[in-house]
């Protein structure tokens, strides 16, 4: 299946609003790249929504186009790029059910050999995303966030938006110390994700040491870290400051404008990336689509870094 590049053409209000206004295919073996909706929120703690995200991401995309600006590359000429549709969910009220749904579907996914790029959903879908991808041998992981996201348990639950990455290094999905978390920041009621995340050799950079450092010392550290070995980048929206993006579960003053993340993303390209994420867009919470608007554009920065990598792996 090639991307059909003249409807790209078309008016950019035109039509089914997939992601990026690629093609729709039914089955992950079509592409090389499947962009993936997985619209589920389950696992909030406070303010819901994200479960619309994929749906207002697919609307704010249309905006995207196709040449990036700074390396002058067409992602969509690297390789074959869709959209895969929804992860479907059944049980909607069963959050271990929900769970286990994403990773079956990522783990046919990972089988077809297309490189996922995921728009969730809050948090707690990551981590059966991972596993899936990871296949038993752990990932390197840059995250992007103002929380670590390493609780144990919240709410009675294994499974919400504060314990991912908890869960990936205990299932072995990610390499702890071949892990970093960058734009972390607001105070918490309890340091115990901050103390897993130092604990389990995580390099946790605080926006106290990203202002500190600056976005390109920041970017060398990511790079020394996640190696050269296989990559998963997930980003949570609310890692951008909320002026920048209102429309998020957990909201944290102090972040990223949508220049820094975008330059910071940029400075990934080259690592061997498998997957990536953005989650946590709320449009309920939105101020004219803003938040959506930079969630797919952090998309379309990603969807870069990932055809670069199935492109030079090819
Ligand atoms: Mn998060
Ligand atoms: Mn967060």
């Amino acid at each position: 299946m090639a991307t059909d590049q003249s409807g790209m053409m078309q008016p950019r209000y035109h039509g089914i609003p997939s992601f990026m206004r690629a093609p729709i295919v039914d089955t992950p073996d079509q592409a090389d790249i499947v962009m993936i909706g997985v619209p589920f929120d389950g696992g909030v703690t406070n303010r819901p929504g994200a479960r619309l995200g994929p749906r207002e991401l697919r609307n704010q995309s249309s905006l995207m186009r196709t040449i990036h600006p700074s390396t002058r590359v067409n992602p969509y000429n690297q390789c074959t790029i869709a959209d895969l549709g929804d992860v479907d969910f059944p049980e909607v009220y069963n959050l271990d059910n929900c769970v286990e749904r994403i990773h079956d579907f990522y783990q046919g996914v990972r089988n077809s050999g297309a490189v996922p790029l995921s728009a969730g959903g809050d948090h707690c879908i990551s981590y059966p995303i991972i596993k899936a991808l990871a296949a038993g041998k752990p990932l390197a992981l840059v995250h992007i966030d103002a929380h670590t996201d390493t609780w144990d348990s919240f709410g009675g639950s294994k499974y919400m938006h504060g314990t991912p990455f908890r869960r990936a290094v205990e299932a072995g999905a990610i390499d702890p110390k071949r892990t970093i978390q960058i734009g972390i920041r607001g105070a918490q009621n309890s340091d115990e994700g901050w103390v897993y995340s130092r604990d389990t050799g995580m390099r946790v950079v605080f926006m106290d040491e990203v202002v500190e450092l600056g976005i390109n010392e920041v970017i060398g550290e990511a790079r020394r870290i996640a190696g050269d070995g296989q990559v998963y980048l997930s980003f949570d929206i609310d890692a951008l400051d909320p002026t920048h993006a209102p429309g998020t579960g957990t909201p944290e003053s102090g972040g990223f404008t949508s220049r820094e993340a975008i330059a910071l993303l940029r400075g990934l390209k080259g690592l061997d990336f498998i997957g990536a994420d953005l989650v946590e867009v709320s449009p309920p919470f939105d101020v004219g689509g803003l938040t959506a608007l930079n969630g797919a554009t952090m998309m379309y920065e990603l969807l870069c870094l990932l055809a670069d990598s199935v492109a030079a792996r090819t």
